[in-house]
This record gives C-alpha cells, sequence and structure tokens, in this order.
C-alpha cells in the first residue's frame, strides 16, 4: 500500500496507469494550510457559518491567517437567481461574486472583504469538471465522481490555500450529512484528510439537541444518529458542538462522547444567544481555540500578544450589547418581511450602528402592499425612521412611494436601498417636480417619464443570470454635502452595487433644479450613487447596497447616520 505521500505525488495528471487522481496547484505546500472543516448533523440552520466565522475569528486574533469557503450543495453557479423567501439574502462580494449569506457572516466577523474564491456550489464544481472533460483533460479516463468530482473539490480548497497563503482553510459544508447533494464534499473531505496526513485537518460536527417540551429534558438521539451518519462516511469528528436553546448537560455530552469517540472536553455545548457577536467568547470559554491548534500541530504560530489587544478591541464592542441606554424603532418596508434571513446584512448594519451609538434599534417590519399616501400617517406612526431596502417587481412599491412622501414632508428620517433610492427619484419626480407619470420601467415598461431606465450597458445582454451591474464601485462624493460628512470628508468610497436599472441622466438636471442633490456620483459614468435633500433631517438614499459592507467594529456611515437622526427624532 503506497503512504499518502506517495499519492500526493503521484497525482496531478489523470492516467489510464493509475487509479489515483488528485489534482495539485503548482508549488502547493503540503503541511502549510492547515483545513478545519466544518459540517452539520440533525439539521439545517444551526449556524454552521456563524460557528465557522466565530472559531476563525479566534484564530485570526491569535495573528493566523484564515481563508473561509462556502461549499454549497445546490447546483446554481451562483446564488444571483435565487429567492431570499426561500434562501436568505443574496450577499455580493467586492468582486460581483453573488452568493450564500454566509459570505457576509464571515466578512464581519473577520472583518476581511471575501472573493469568489471562498464560494462555491455544486453546479461549479460539475461545470469545471464538465469543461475539463470536453477539452480532453482526463486522458481517455471515464469521468467519475470519485475521484474526478472530489479531486475538483480538493482543487479548490488547495487554490485557495495558496492564493491566500492561509494558515487555516476553513472549510463549511452546506445541508446536512446524509444529503444527496453535498456527499461528495464529505467524501472529498475524506480524502484531503488522508492525503494531508495527520493533524492537517480538524472535523467539527455541529448537531442538535431536541428538549421535546412534553418531555422536559434533552435527547441526544437525533445527535448520536447523526454523528453515527457522518462516520459511516469515513470521517471521524474531532470536536462535535451542540446547538440548543439552552446549555447542554454534562449527561448529554457524556453520551455522545461515549457513541463518537470523542473526549468530553471537546463535546461542546453551544446554546442559543441573543447576539452572534457573543459566540466568539463562548468558544473561548470551553477552551475550542486552544483545542483546534493543538489538533492541528500548529500552537507554535501564534501571537499571544496581537490576540491580547485584538480581543480587548472586540470585547470593548461586546460589552456594549444590551446595556444601550436608549431604544428608536425603524421601519423598514418590504416584500419578505416575514423573513428575517432576507434582510440579513440590513439587520447587522443597523446592530452595529446602534451599539457604537449606545441605542438598542427595534426593527418594525412594514408591508407596504396597503399602504397609499392617505394612511401612511398611521402606519408610520409608530416608528423613528425608516428604510426602504432592496428588492425587485411590481408588489408594493406605490405603498413604499407613500411611505418615501410622508418621511420627505414630515421630516422622518429616511434611508433608501437600491430600489429605495429608485423609489426616492420616483417619488420626488411626480411630487415635487410635478412628473405625474413618473415610473421605473422595471414596474411600468411603456411609462411615458422613465425616470429610472435600465442601464444601457445592460440593455444589450439578455437572460435573467448575468445582466446586473454587480460588485464594488467607487463613489465620489460632492464636497459640503450630507453624504460629505457622513463619510469623514471623504472624497471617495466604495460600495457594492447589485441592479439593473438607474437614474436616467437625461432627468438628472430637472431633479437638480428642484432640489435633489445628487452627492455620490460614478467617477466616470453618469450614473447617480446618492442622493439627499437639504434642510430635511435625514433623508439619504443610495443606489448601492451599504448594508453588505457594515462591520461590527466599523459600523457603515450611512445606517450610523440614520440611527443617530432616529435619535434626536424621538
Ligand atoms: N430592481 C432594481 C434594479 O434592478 C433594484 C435592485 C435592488 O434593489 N437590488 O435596479
Amino acid at each position: 500500500m503506497t503512504d499518502n505521500n506517495e499519492l500526493l505525488a503521484s497525482t496531478g495528471d489523470s492516467s489510464v496507469e493509475s487509479e489515483y487522481f488528485s489534482p495539485i496547484p503548482d508549488g502547493y505546500q503540503k503541511g502549510k494550510t492547515k483545513y478545519v472543516v466544518v459540517m452539520g448533523t440533525v439539521m439545517s440552520g444551526l449556524g454552521k457559518g456563524i460557528f465557522s466565522s466565530c472559531l476563525a475569528k479566534l484564530m485570526l486574533d491569535k495573528g493566523l491567517k484564515v481563508a473561509p469557503i462556502k461549499l454549497e450543495g445546490y447546483l446554481n453557479i451562483d446564488s444571483g437567481t435565487l429567492n431570499p423567501f426561500r434562501h436568505g439574502e443574496v450577499f455580493v462580494l467586492d468582486d460581483g461574486m453573488e452568493c450564500d449569506m454566509d459570505l457576509g457572516t464571515y466578512e464581519r466577523m473577520l472583518d476581511q472583504n471575501l472573493d469568489r474564491n471562498n464560494f462555491s456550489t455544486s453546479g461549479q464544481i460539475y461545470r469545471d469538471v464538465l469543461e475539463k472533460e470536453r477539452r480532453g483533460d482526463y486522458l481517455g479516463r471515464d469521468v467519475q465522481m470519485i475521484p474526478h468530482v472530489t479531486g475538483e473539490v480538493k482543487l479548490r480548497l488547495r487554490t485557495l490555500a495558496m492564493k491566500s497563503n492561509a494558515d487555516i482553510v476553513f472549510v463549511e459544508i452546506g445541508g446536512t450529512a446524509g444529503d444527496l447533494e453535498n456527499a461528495f464534499y464529505i467524501e472529498a473531505m475524506r480524502e484531503l484528510a488522508y492525503e494531508e496526513g495527520a493533524h492537517s485537518c480538524c472535523f467539527v460536527a455541529l448537531t442538535y439537541i431536541l428538549e421535546p417540551r412534553i418531555l422536559g429534558e434533552q435527547k441526544s438521539k437525533a445527535a448520536q444518529l447523526g454523528i453515527k451518519q457522518l462516520m459511516q462516511c469515513g470521517i471521524q469528528p474531532d470536536i462535535i458542538a451542540c446547538r440548543a436553546s439552552s446549555p447542554v448537560n454534562e449527561k448529554v455530552r457524556q453520551k455522545i462522547s461515549i457513541y463518537s469517540n470523542v473526549p468530553i472536553s471537546r463535546v461542546v455545548s453551544l446554546a442559543d444567544s441573543a447576539s452572534i457577536y457573543q459566540i466568539p467568547a463562548m468558544l473561548r470559554e470551553c477552551g475550542m481555540d486552544f483545542e483546534v491548534l493543538r489538533l492541528l500541530h500548529i500552537e507554535d504560530r501564534i501571537d499571544l500578544r496581537r490576540e491580547r489587544t485584538e480581543w480587548a478591541k472586540w470585547c470593548d464592542f461586546t460589552d456594549k450589547i444590551g446595556k444601550e441606554k436608549q431604544e428608536v424603532v425603524i421601519g423598514i418596508t418590504g416584500k419578505y418581511t416575514s423573513v428575517r434571513d432576507s434582510y440579513a446584512s440590513i439587520i447587522n448594519a443597523l446592530e452595529h450602528s446602534g451599539i457604537a451609538l449606545g441605542c438598542k434599534v427595534k426593527i418594525n417590519w412594514i408591508d407596504t402592499s396597503d399602504i397609499t399616501d392617505k394612511n401612511a400617517a398611521e402606519h408610520l406612526k409608530d416608528v423613528d425612521g425608516i428604510i426602504v431596502p432592496g428588492g425587485f417587481g411590481v408588489r408594493g412599491t406605490e405603498g413604499k412611494i407613500s411611505c418615501i412622501k410622508y418621511a420627505r414632508m414630515h421630516k422622518l428620517p429616511f434611508l433608501g436601498l437600491c430600489f429605495g433610492f429608485q423609489m426616492a427619484v420616483i417619488e420626488f419626480a411626480r411630487n415635487v417636480c410635478g412628473l405625474k407619470k413618473a415610473n421605473s420601467t422595471e414596474i411600468e415598461p411603456k411609462c411615458s417619464e422613465p425616470v429610472i431606465d435600465i442601464l444601457p450597458e445592460q440593455k444589450a445582454i439578455e437572460g435573467l443570470g448575468g445582466n446586473m451591474r454587480l460588485g464594488g464601485q467607487d463613489m465620489k462624493l460632492k464636497p459640503d454635502t450630507a453624504a460629505f460628512k457622513l463619510f469623514g470628508n471623504k472624497q471617495t468610497v466604495r460600495m457594492r452595487f447589485r441592479h439593473r436599472y438607474e437614474v436616467d441622466p437625461r432627468y438628472v438636471e430637472t431633479l437638480e433644479k428642484a432640489g435633489l442633490i445628487f452627492s455620490g456620483k460614478s467617477p466616470t459614468q453618469p450614473i447617480m450613487q446618492i442622493l439627499e435633500l437639504p434642510g430635511h433631517p435625514y433623508f439619504i438614499a443610495t443606489q448601492a447596497h451599504p448594508c453588505l459592507t457594515s462591520r461590527p467594529l466599523h459600523p457603515q456611515p450611512m445606517f450610523t447616520g440614520l440611527v443617530a437622526a432616529a435619535m434626536s427624532n424621538k
């Protein structure tokens, strides 16, 4: 039998002579990068991304380089066409990748920008394998799930390891052990651990401890079965994180330990927490960070002095959670008002700003389907400020416009995001400029005053996926405006975009003459990016999605501005 060194050395090309196949990027150094693999059992939605990002944060604080990657089971090439109602918000990275909302959790927790190397779907993996097959890269071999598809997965992880120069790559596998669609990912992780050798990979199984109300006690059976399922795939977990509504008791942890060959010190309780920003402290308390370092044999790589300063900064932030002295209510109008995940970044951005200002931000979800100019006051009577967020399609738009009109006329603090920016332009055009027929061609394709229209460069591109303006873009700010002040008198700022429509440049002069200020514009194209109304305490909107770049220790200024205005409005 060959040892795994030989196996690694023999890889790279596929030949009919050998069964070994595991493509390795040129220059890959085995042992340099370690892998922490986070998998779920029992059910989805356990917060694998939250767990993984919190653990990664602890390692980053210790001076280690970390790179997360989410492996999604679905066949879509990216998350762009996914309905946020089903799958949570579509998170957009600076390079334009549309991905799962977990990438937002990683960016916020690590205060680090990610890119398309940090996100993979089954669709991408199969696409790459099939493209290689068509190019003849497999040299006459029949292309198989093992070793070719799993080989492609390992190639991605090793490429990320090399590109990021990471000490640890955090691999989060979407779905749950036992799902057909992610089975090849789990198999790839088994192979990876074998090929990389001892102390190269740390497997974490997240599981859930049920506590049926009728029994009044915690039950571990579902967790045991879930872990067994993972073990049947050849994966021996090193750490088991038990999610539960309340702290998991010793007896249950013992039982799980016995059934899974994991010492009890590594079977940890992770009860629900009011804020995800408190989870890094929970992981530290149970010694998870050092367990992982020991398992991976990298205790000697850490910088404890750096950790002390980073941790102190973090605690300055988390110490403020729950101690807010004031409270404001922000209304968010939106189509997916019943699902918090659809607006995850906005909720996070409000939380960051609230904590920074010592103010608890409560959210009132407002369904705009029945809102009109006549009853807007009634619907908005309990809020101190409103956000009209991004969206697509017709439903509820007239209600949103009525809310914006009310905010404009009654000096209610208002922040418009993407679609909300477009609605603010329509409202102003109709009710201030007198363009009664003003609309967006997204809502009314044949409208006679298309103040919002499809981007000229996008008109040519057909099909739903792939014709949006995506990713990070610079904005030039106009001196002496509210936006300019919010961003600390910076000339240029960068935000992320995801839109197909924009202000038609032909209307800009009319809008500006009537008093609207476009305080942020594209430095190179006639694209309006921020608008504001002078004389109003806070009326500001942007074509971008500023929520995507708000970070716990660096709250996004447009959100901080809104919360501050809402506080004064109270
Ligand atoms: N539907 C609008 C557009 O395509 C806004 C998009 C959004 O809010 N993300 O331009």
